[in-house]
C-alpha cells in the first residue's frame, strides 16, 4: 500500500508489460517518478524486472494523454463534458439497440485493463444490452491454448506456477521468444539451465536467444510443429515410454490416441518439419529420462491455422509422458498482455461467463439472472473476427471498445479499417488516441494502471492488487468508473464506489474465485484460482483430479492442417513476434524516452543467405507486399533467420511497417484466432544499403 515517506510515496503496482506479472514499488514525487524498486516480497519476480518494467512508465505523463471526452463533428473531435459524452452515447447506442436490437452491437474489452473492469464491461454488455457479443484481444492471441488445455485436462490456465518451470528437469518451448517477450520467467530457466543442470530444447524458426543457449534447437519448417510433437509422442509410445500407470488411472482415450498417431513416424516427420529423425529420437530420449518436463508455448503456436490443434497436441505429449500434476511438470501457454488471463477468466468471451461457465447452460444463466435480477440472452454471442465480419454483413452496426487498438493489432488491418467506417456508431475508450480512435464518434478518456486500483491475473493464474500512485490526470477516469457511468446512462442503477466490490460479486458468482478477496491480497499477497472459499488457493492444478466430471484427463487426438497457400510470387514467409524495449503496438512504451532510444523502429531480419542473393546490405530499404497490402521497411541482415524466412517485430503504431498490413483474415478453424504466422510476402528493394 501506499506510504509516506516525507515528500516521497511509495505505492505497489503490477507491471502491465506482459504475463510474467512483477510487481514492484514506484517512488514519486508530485506527478514525478523517481524510480521502480522490486522487492523480495514479490510473489513472482523477487528483486528482479526488465527493462519495461524498470523504464517504461513516463506514458503515464504524456502530453498525448486523452484528458476530456471528445465528439466527433464532421472530421474533427470536439471537446466535451462528461454529462455531454454520455448524453450523446445513450441517445445514439440507446437508438441503434431499439432500431436493430441487442445484437447489433458489439463490445471489445481490455486485456491490459483490470479483472474488475472486465467484469463490468462483460456484466454491462449481458445485463444491460442483453447480447453475448462480447470478447477480447486473447482471441489475437491465446484462445487456441486455451481451447486445447479445455479439450484435453480442463481449466484454461497455465497447469502449475514459475517455480515448476525453475525446478522442472526439462522446458521444452515451443514458438515462444521467451527472453524479449516474458524476461524475468526467461531469467529463472537460464538460471536453472546454467546451474542446476536443468535441459532446455526449443522449437522456433528463429535462432532466439533462448534458442541460442538450447541443449537442442529444432528449427521445424513454418507452421508444422504439430508434426513433430505427435512424432515424438508415437515414439515414446511405439519405445513403452508412456506413463502407463498415470494413463490408466487417471486418462480417457489413449487407444484412440495411439491408432490417430499411426501415420506420425519419424520419416514422416522428417520430410515435412525437415528435422532429422535422430534429432527427434534424442528430444524423446530427454523427454523420457527426465523426472518432470514443462512445454512452454505462445504465439510460434497458436497464431496458425491450426493453432488449437498444435496447442493440443502438446497437452497431448504432456499427458503420455505422465507430466501433469506434480511438481515442475505442466502445459504452459505464455499469456502475452498483462491481464489476457483474467479479461478471459472475468468473462469478456462470447460464450462464457466469469469463471468460464458456459452462457449456453440453462441452470448457470438462471444464477447470473437471479443475481443481476434480468433475463439473459441465451445464445452466445459473435467473437471479435466475427464481428469484423458482422459489420460488413450489415449486421453489427455499432461498437464500444476499450483499452484495446483494433484497427492495429487485428490481422488484415485494411479489411478492419473498412469494417469500422461502416460502423453507425463508434465508442472508443483509451489512455491516448489510438489508431482505432480515428474511427470513433465518441472518446472516453481513460486512466491507466497507475492512476487506479484493482487486480491483475498473470500467466500462472495469480492475482495481485496494484494500488494508485496517482490521480486520474485532467478529466480522465478510471475504467471501471466510465463503465458504470455509460451502464448507469444505458438504464443500469449501478453504485459501485471501490473495485473491492465488484470482486466481491464476482468471487460469490464465479465458484473459482471463491474465495478472493481484496483482504486476503493485500499488499504483496496474491491467489492464484481455483480459489476455495476458506482462502485456500491452487498454484498447482490436477494433483488428484483433472478438470472433468469424473476427474479424468482426456487424449485428443489431431492432425495437422497444412498451412494457407499463397501463390508463388509470395516467395518469401515471414514471421512476427516482439523486441524486448516495446510492448504491442508500443502506445505506451514508444512514449518511454529510455525504451524509444534503445529501439526507436522495428528493423526487418534477413539471413546472410537472401541478403547475397539479392544484393543487400543492412540498412536497405524494402516494400514487402502480400495479397492484402504493403509495408516498407529497412533491412537487418542476421543469422537469426535462415534461408528465405523474414522477421518482423510487431511493435509499431507506423502504418509504414505494422505487419497487419501483410496478414490476412484466415483464421484457426476452431477458434478464430488470425494465422498471423503464416503470411507470405514479395520483397521489392527500393534502395541497397
Ligand atoms: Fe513487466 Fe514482464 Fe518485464 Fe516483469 S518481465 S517487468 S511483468 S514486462
Amino acid at each position: 500500500a501506499a506510504m509516506r515517506d516525507s515528500r516521497i510515496q511509495r505505492t505497489k503496482t503490477v507491471c502491465t508489460y506482459c504475463g510474467v506479472g512483477c510487481s514492484f514499488e514506484v517512488w514519486t514525487k508530485g506527478r514525478h517518478i523517481l524510480k521502480v524498486e522490486p522487492s523480495e516480497e514479490a510473489p513472482v519476480n523477487g528483486i528482479s524486472t526488465c527493462v519495461k518494467g524498470k523504464w517504461g512508465w513516463d506514458f503515464v505523463n504524456s502530453e498525448e494523454r486523452l484528458t476530456k471526452p471528445l465528439i466527433r463533428q464532421g472530421d474533427e473531435f470536439i471537446e466535451a463534458s462528461w454529462d455531454d459524452a454520455m448524453d450523446y452515447i445513450a441517445r445514439n447506442l440507446g437508438g441503434i439497440k431499439d432500431r436493430f436490437g441487442s445484437d447489433a452491437i458489439g463490445y471489445i474489452a481490455s486485456s491490459k485493463c483490470s479483472n474488475e473492469e472486465n467484469y463490468l464491461f462483460q456484466k454491462f454488455a449481458r445485463a444491460i444490452m442483453k447480447t453475448n457479443n462480447v470478447d477480447n484481444c486473447a482471441r489475437y492471441c491465446q484462445t487456441p491454448a486455451s481451447r486445447a488445455l479445455q479439450r484435453t485436462v480442463g481449466y484454461g490456465g497455465d497447469s502449475g506456477t514459475i517455480k515448476d518451470i525453475e525446478n522442472a528437469d526439462l522446458v521444452i518451448i515451443v514458438g515462444a521468444n521467451t527472453a524479449e517477450s516474458h524476461p524475468v520467467l526467461a531469467t529463472r530457466i537460464k538460471r536453472s539451465h546454467k546451474l542446476h543442470g536443468q535441459k532446455l530444447i526449443v522449437s522456433d524458426l528463429r535462432k532466439n536467444e533462448m534458442a541460442e543457449r538450447a541443449d537442442i534447437h529444432l528449427h521445424p519448417k513454418h507452421s508444422t510443429d504439430l508434426i513433430w510433437l505427435n512424432a515424438v509422442a508415437k515414439y515414446i509410445i511405439d519405445q513403452g515410454w508412456e506413463a502407463r500407470e498415470f494413463l490408466n488411472q487417471r486418462v480417457n482415450g489413449y487407444k484412440e490416441f495411439v491408432q490417430s498417431l499411426q501415420k506420425y513416424t519419424l520419416e514422416y516427420a522428417e520430410k515435412f518439419t525437415g528435422i532429422h529423425q535422430e534429432t527427434l529420437i534424442q528430444v524423446a530420449t530427454m523427454i523420457h529420462e527426465a523426472d518432470s518436463t514443462c512445454i512452454l508455448w505462445a504465439m510460434g503456436v497458436t497464431q496458425h491455422k491450426g493453432g488449437a490443434d498444435t496447442s493440443t497436441a502438446i497437452c497431448n505429449l504432456q499427458l503420455v509422458t505422465g507430466n501433469f500434476g506434480k511438481p515442475g511438470t505442466g502445459a504452459y501457454p505464455l499469456r502475452g498482455h498483462n491481464n489476457v488471463q483474467g479479461a478471459c477468466d472475468f468473462g469478456t468471451q462470447p460464450n462464457v461467463f466469469p469463471g468460464y461457465e458456459p452462457v449456453e447452460d440453462r441452470e448457470i444463466r438462471g444464477k447470473y439472472e437471479r443475481a443481476w435480477g434480468v433475463e439473459l440472452p441465451k445464445h452466445s454471442g459473435y467473437d471479435n473476427h466475427e464481428m469484423v465480419d458482422a459489420i460488413q454483413e450489415g449486421k453489427i452496426k455499432a461498437m464500444y471498445l476499450f483499452g484495446e487498438d483494433m484497427a492495429l493489432v487485428d490481422a488484415n488491418a485494411n479489411v478492419v479499417d473498412e469494417a469500422f467506417k461502416k460502423l453507425q456508431f463508434f465508442i472508443v475508450q483509451d489512455v491516448f488516441f489510438s489508431r482505432t480512435a480515428r474511427y470513433a464518434d465518441v472518446i472516453l478518456p481513460a486512466a491507466p494502471s497507475f492512476e487506479k486500483e484493482g487486480t491483475f491475473t498473470n500467466t500462472e493464474r495469480r492475482i495481485q492488487r496494484f494500488y494508485p500512485v496517482f490521480e486520474p490526470l485532467g478529466e480522465s477516469k478510471p475504467d471501471w468508473e466510465i463503465i458504470q457511468m455509460v451502464a448507469n446512462a444505458m438504464g443500469a442503477n449501478w453504485n459501485y464506489t471501490h473495485p473491492s466490490q465488484i470482486m466481491d460479486e464476482a468471487s460469490v458468482l464465479a465458484p473459482v474465485f471463491a474465495g478472493v478477496s481484496y483482504d486476503r491480497l493485500d499488499g504483496w499477497k496474491s491467489q492464484v484460482w481455483p480459489v476455495q472459499l476458506d482462502g485456500t488457493d491452487t498454484p498447482l492444478l490436477y494433483l488428484d483430479e483433472f478438470h472433468f466430471p469424473d476427474g479424468k484427463a482426456k487424449l485428443f487426438p489431431v492432425d495437422w492442417t497444412a498451412p494457407h497457400a499463397y501463390e508463388e510470387k509470395y516467395d518469401l514467409h515471414i514471421n512476427n513476434g516482439r523486441v524486448l524495449e516495446h510492448f504491442h503496438e508500443g502506445n505506451m512504451t514508444y512514449q518511454s524516452k529510455a525504451l524509444t532510444h534503445k529501439a526507436p523502429r522495428p528493423w526487418l531480419e534477413v539471413s546472410p543467405e537472401l541478403a547475397e542473393e539479392r544484393g543487400i546490405k543492412n540498412g536497405a530499404l524494402v516494400r514487402l507486399t502480400s495479397p492484402e497490402g504493403a509495408i516498407k521497411v529497412r533491412v537487418e541482415v542476421t543469422d537469426r533467420v535462415k534461408g528465405n524466412e523474414l522477421y518482423l517485430p510487431m511493435n509499431t503504431s507506423d502504418e509504414d511497417q505494422a505487419i497487419n498490413f501483410l496478414t490476412s483474415s484466415d483464421h484457426d478453424d476452431v477458434t478464430d484466432t488470425p494465422n498471423y504466422k503464416e503470411t507470405a510476402v514479395a520483397m521489392e528493394i527500393l534502395s541497397y544499403d
